[in-house]
Parts: structure tokens; C-alpha cells; sequence
């Protein structure tokens, strides 16, 4: 039973379903379908959150949870009875008014069926898939593979073969519910915590063993049948959001490459998670329901990233420290650009102020600015609750403030020292600390970035205390990767060379007098310009670093090179150190 639903039921078929509804149901229906094994518990996280905004509806699939399950089982869950049963509820729930349909897993396998067929159309406003491909996408998937083999399609083909070892078990007669019956659905919720980072709670319920008994033959009736002959005229007759999740154990992402051929309304969602989303990932997955559903209600449309990673970042909340200026603004800028909600921090009220205008106007659906200094403790923790209670929880945390400092270390003050640490290092310990605790506490995932240096793996006599200061975001940044990675939740370290920004304008240079110092800034400058390496460059790599959940990034040729160099010839790169720079 979900908290605070109004429960049902609907006759179809010589079958009883048991139906929940939460909301208003003046407001528009989402009607969300469960997979295999599964109940319409699975979407409780999910459907709350839903719930606020929308008339939800959910439903156990006949032979599961609530519902009765056909007699005889053989041939009673094929898609033409579950088509059935979807417009059994919807004729209940929603008779006058088209619904928005969600799917996981099988509810979405199902839901493909529902949205490609004549007999549906008018019913349903908009799909939103995950994790559940329609079998005769995948019919003609194969067929194509296998008429037309390339190394990379056999490669494709052997891949996803590989995914589906359970679809064979499940088609073995009596063994799948003879093991479901006995040990393994007693095991089942310790396997999806362990394997899929499912949180423990009221979740799987009771009707467990009996919902994957019956629910093995909607593997039994439509699998072989729908493959060997898909339909060929599977087109979706609403527009289809496809959700698929990176880390799926059980589904490739090639078997989605050609969906624009059958879903010419596609928008396509990416996110770092494995197969059992809505129970690991409500937040994101309501947050981008919500957004189509809207939009397919006539609201405001989705927002079509023009950047890369659109699919990745649209609609996240990302958070970048230093945002004011140079590489800081340049990746505020890239984040908008792929559609995400940008929070502009930087010490500098009207630099930050001028990057969330730019932001909203490059692509950002929303983006704020914050003034704040992230060397100072509590303004970083007033920060944090702030962003917490008015925006949410960062999905991506950006810790790139920093400032500079040049000079001998014999001519390097005491007080030198604390300010390059108090921002460089502490502004980064005070992010992660602060965010990265929401990140964890929220269990959802997310990702922190810290901006290092070059200077952080290559000595010199030059920067002594900011290389000090890189090399322990860098060390930060390692360890805090090992302690969060059971969270799902990636840390990068980027590592740039020379890049062309203020940051030579404003650096200190101990040991020289304020007119040598303004020279020193203005020469390194004009050399940093001669470089010429832009901002925008180490922003795209810290959107694909996120992506690829990358550890640490050597930004530019220079420090690609020194990394290389500190790894396998480090003798060289400490001679190099020695040398007296020119400035
Ligand atoms: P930048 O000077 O153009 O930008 C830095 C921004 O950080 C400025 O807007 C500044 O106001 C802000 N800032 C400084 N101290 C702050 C504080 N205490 N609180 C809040 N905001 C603060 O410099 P940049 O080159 O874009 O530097 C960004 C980061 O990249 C820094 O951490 C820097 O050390 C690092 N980095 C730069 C280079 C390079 O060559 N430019 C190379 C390697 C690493």
C-alpha cells in the first residue's frame, strides 16, 4: 500500500487490478506502469514527488501485488491483454482527458506497445521510457544486425546477448518459480543493494515471490513471438522522452540508436545510475517527468540543449565556485549551454551577477548568483543551507575558485602562505564538505570537481606555495573519489596548464615591491596571452570529465606532458624545476 493512495480496483478481462491514485484529479494523470519483478510500489519515491504536481496513477500489472493473475497463466500476459488492462485503468481514471504514461523495465516494454498501436491513439499525451525497449524496435534491431552484419553491429549483437542471460532462464519451464518460491526472493532485496545500489526500506514487498512467478511469462508470451515477428509499423503516435540509465547490467544503449525512426518526438535523458532507477534515482526521474509533462500539457517546452551533454545535464543543478571570470565562467557558461540550472558563486558580486544573465541567456533554464568568499567557513555553510532549502541538491559541485601566487619560498610570508591555502585549498574542503555531505546524505548520486593545476604534480622553485596548495586539492580530490565512490557519486580532479584568463592580472608575487609585482602581472599576462589557451576548452573537458567520471584531467599539451613526465621520468621533470624563470 503507497502512503496517502486512494486504492481501486478495475475489472477487465475476467481480471481484477488494484489501482492507487495520488493528487488532485482535476490536475493532468501520470500513469506510471511497473517492470519485472516487481510492484507499483516500485515508483512510491517517484510517484510522491509526482504527487505535488500531478493526478498519479499506478497500477499492479495482473499477477502481481494486488492484482489476480490470469487462469491459465500460459497466454494470459500477452501485450494485447496488458494493452487491455492500460485502457481498463485509463477509462477509470482519466475517461475524458489523455494521460502521460511512465515506464520502467517491463512497464515500459509493455507501455512501447501501448503507444504503438491504433486503438490507444487520443489516450495518450506523452511516454516516458526507461529501461524497457519495445520488442519489435528490438525484433527489427536484431534483424537488421543479422541481415546486414558489420564487425561493429555482430559486436552490438553480442553485447546486448550477453545482457540477456535472465530472459533465457526465465524462458526454462518451472525453475525460474521454483527458485523465486524458495531462496531467492528471500535474498532479492540484499542482491539489489548490493548490485544495484537500491536502498534498503519498505521495498520489495511481500507479494514478491508470487509477482516474479507469474511475471515470468511475460517473458513466455511475447518475447520469441514479438522477435521473430515485429510488427512493422511500431511507430509512437505521442511524443517519447527515453531515459536510459549508463549503467544498466541488463539493456546496451545501441539498442536505442535508431529510435528516432519509431519516435520522431524523442528527447533522450542520460544518467549515471544502474537499472532500478526509480527506486535509486526518484529525484532526477520526477524532476524530468515533470518537465515533459508539462511541456506536453502545453506549457513551457522542453528546453533543447544547444551544447554537448544535453542529455547528461538537463535540468541538474550545478554549483561552480570562482564563476565570476575566467574558467569558473567559461564552465558555468558550457553547463547552461547543455540546459542545466547554473548557481554562479564568486567573491565578486557583479562578475557572478553578470554570468547568470549570460547563463540564462545561453541556455540555462534557470541561474542564480551568489556572493560569497569561500575561504570564509560560515558564509561557505549559510551557502550551503541556502542552496539546499531554495534550490536543492547540487547534482554537480564545481570547486574552482582560486587565486595565485608566485615567489620564492624563502620570500613567501607566513601570511601568504594562509591566504593561498585559505582559498585554494580550504574554499575546495569547505565545498566538499558542505556539499558533497548533501550529495551523500540525498543518495542519489552526483559529482564534485575540483580544479587543481599542472603545478600540482610539476615542482618548481617558482610557485612553491600554490603548487602546495594544488597538489593537496589533488590529493583531496583522490581520496574523497574512494571514500564516495560506493555512493554513486564521482570526484574530478582537472589538472590545467597555462590557460588565458585574469588569473595572472590579480596573482601575488612575493618578495618584490607593489611596482615590480604589477610588472610581473603584466608580463605574465602578455605570455599567458601569447599562449592563448582558451577557458572554454578546459570547460568542455570538465563537462566530458564529469561524464565520464574521470579522476584526474591534465588539461592543455603542457600538462598532459608533465603528467606523463611525473609518472614515468620524475627525475626530469625535478631538474626542470631547478630552472630560474624569466619574468
Ligand atoms: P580567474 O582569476 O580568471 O578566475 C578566478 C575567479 O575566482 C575570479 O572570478 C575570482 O573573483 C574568484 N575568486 C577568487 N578568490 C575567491 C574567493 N575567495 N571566493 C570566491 N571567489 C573567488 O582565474 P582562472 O584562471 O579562471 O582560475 C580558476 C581556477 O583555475 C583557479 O583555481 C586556478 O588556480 C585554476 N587554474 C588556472 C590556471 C590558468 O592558467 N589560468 C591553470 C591551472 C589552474
Amino acid at each position: 500500500m503507497l502512503a496517502g493512495a486512494r486504492e481501486r480496483r478495475v475489472r477487465t478481462g475476467g481480471i481484477e487490478l488494484c489501482v492507487a491514485e495520488l493528487g488532485d484529479p482535476q490536475l493532468p494523470t501520470v500513469v506510471l506502469v511497473h517492470g519485472y519483478p516487481d510492484s507499483k510500489e516500485v515508483w512510491s519515491a517517484v510517484a510522491s514527488r509526482l504527487a505535488e504536481r500531478f493526478h498519479v496513477v499506478l497500477y499492479d500489472v495482473r499477477g502481481h501485488g494486488g492484482s489476480t493473475a490470469p487462469r491459465p497463466l500460459r497466454g494470459g500476459f500477452t501485450l494485447e491483454k496488458l494493452t487491455d488492462d492500460f485502457l481498463a485503468v485509463v477509462d477509470a481514471v482519466s475517461p475524458g482527458r489523455p494521460v502521460h504514461l511512465v515506464g520502467h523495465d517491463w512497464g515500459s516494454v509493455q507501455a512501447w506497445e501501448f503507444v504503438t498501436v491504433r486503438r490507444t491513439e487520443g489516450r495518450i499525451a506523452s511516454f516516458t521510457s526507461m529501461s524497457g525497449p519495445s520488442l519489435d524496435h528490438f525484433g527489427h534491431w536484431i534483424k537488421q544486425r543479422v541481415k546486414r552484419p558489420t564487425p561493429r553491429r555482430v559486436g552490438q549483437l553480442l553485447g546486448q546477448a550477453a545482457k540477456s542471460w535472465y530472459v533465457y532462464l526465465l524462458h526454462t519451464p518451472v525453475l525460474p518459480e521454483l527458485a523465486w518460491r524458495g531462496p531467492l526472493s528471500k535474498h532479492w532485496p540484499r542482491v539489489l543493494e548490493l548490485m544495484e545500489k537500491v536502498p534498503g526500506g519498505t521495498y520489495p514487498t511481500s507479494s514478491l515471490s508470487a509477482d516474479a512467478a507469474h511475471g515470468a511469462w511475460l517473458y513466455r508470451d511475447n518475447v520469441r513471438r514479438r522477435l521473430r515477428r515485429p510488427r512493422p509499423d511500431a511507430y509512437a503516435h505521442a511524443p517519447v522522452q527515453l531515459i536510459t540509465p549508463l549503467g544498466d547490467a541488463f539493456l546496451s544503449q545501441r539498442l536505442y540508436d535508431e529510435l528516432e525512426q519509431w519516435a520522431p518526438q524523442l528527447t533522450r535523458r542520460t544518467l549515471p545510475a544502474r537499472h532500478w532507477i526509480p527506486r535509486s534515482r526518484p529525484d532526477q526521474l520526477a524532476a524530468w517527468i515533470e518537465e515533459f509533462v508539462t511541456a506536453n500539457e502545453g506549457g513551457r517546452p522542453v528546453i533543447e540543449a544547444t551544447g554537448r551533454h544535453g542529455d547528461r545535464f538537463g535540468g541538474q543543478l550545478v554549483l561552480v565556485t570562482g564563476a565570476g571570470s575566467g574558467i569558473g565562467r567559461a564552465t558555468a557558461f558550457a553547463f547552461a549551454e547543455a540546459g542545466a540550472r547554473v548557481i554562479a558563486v564568486d567573491r565578486d558580486a557583479e562578475g557572478a551577477a553578470r554570468t547568470a544573465e549570460m547563463a540564462r541567456l545561453v541556455g540555462a533554464p534557470q541561474a542564480w548568483a551568489e556572493t560569497v568568499d569561500v575561504s570564509d567557513e560560515q558564509a561557505m555553510e549559510k551557502l550551503a543551507e541556502k542552496v539546499a532549502t531554495e534550490y536543492g541538491v547540487v547534482d554537480v559541485l564545481v570547486n574552482n575558485a582560486g587565486i595565485g601566487l608566485s615567489g620564492r619560498f624563502l620570500d613567501t610570508t607566513p601570511e601568504d602562505w594562509r591566504k593561498v591555502l585559505d582559498v585554494n585549498l580550504w574554499g575546495v574542503i569547505h565545498g566538499c564538505r558542505l556539499f558533497g555531505r548533501q550529495m551523500a546524505e540525498r543518495g542519489q548520486g552526483g559529482h564534485i570537481v575540483n580544479t587543481a593545476s599542472a603545478a600540482a604534480y610539476q615542482p618548481s622553485r617558482a610557485l612553491p606555495a600554490y603548487s602546495t596548495s594544488k597538489a593537496a586539492v589533488l590529493m583531496l580530490s583522490e581520496c574523497l573519489r574512494a571514500e564516495l565512490a560506493g555512493q554513486g557519486i564521482g570526484v574530478t580532479a582537472i589538472c590545467p596548464g597555462f590557460v588565458n584568463t585574469n588569473i595572472t592580472s590579480t596573482a601575488r608575487f612575493a618578495g618584490v615591491d607593489a611596482a615590480e609585482e604589477r610588472r610581473r602581472q603584466k608580463r605574465s599576462a602578455r605570455l599567458y596571452g601569447l599562449r592563448n589557451y582558451p577557458p572554454e576548452k578546459v570547460a568542455d573537458a570538465i563537462l566530458q570529465a564529469v561524464v565520464r567520471n574521470e579522476a584526474v584531467v591534465p588539461v592543455t599539451p603542457e600538462a598532459r606532458g608533465a603528467y606523463l613526465l611525473s609518472r614515468f621520468m620524475p627525475g626530469a621533470l625535478r631538474r626542470i624545476a631547478r630552472v630560474e624563470p624569466r619574468l
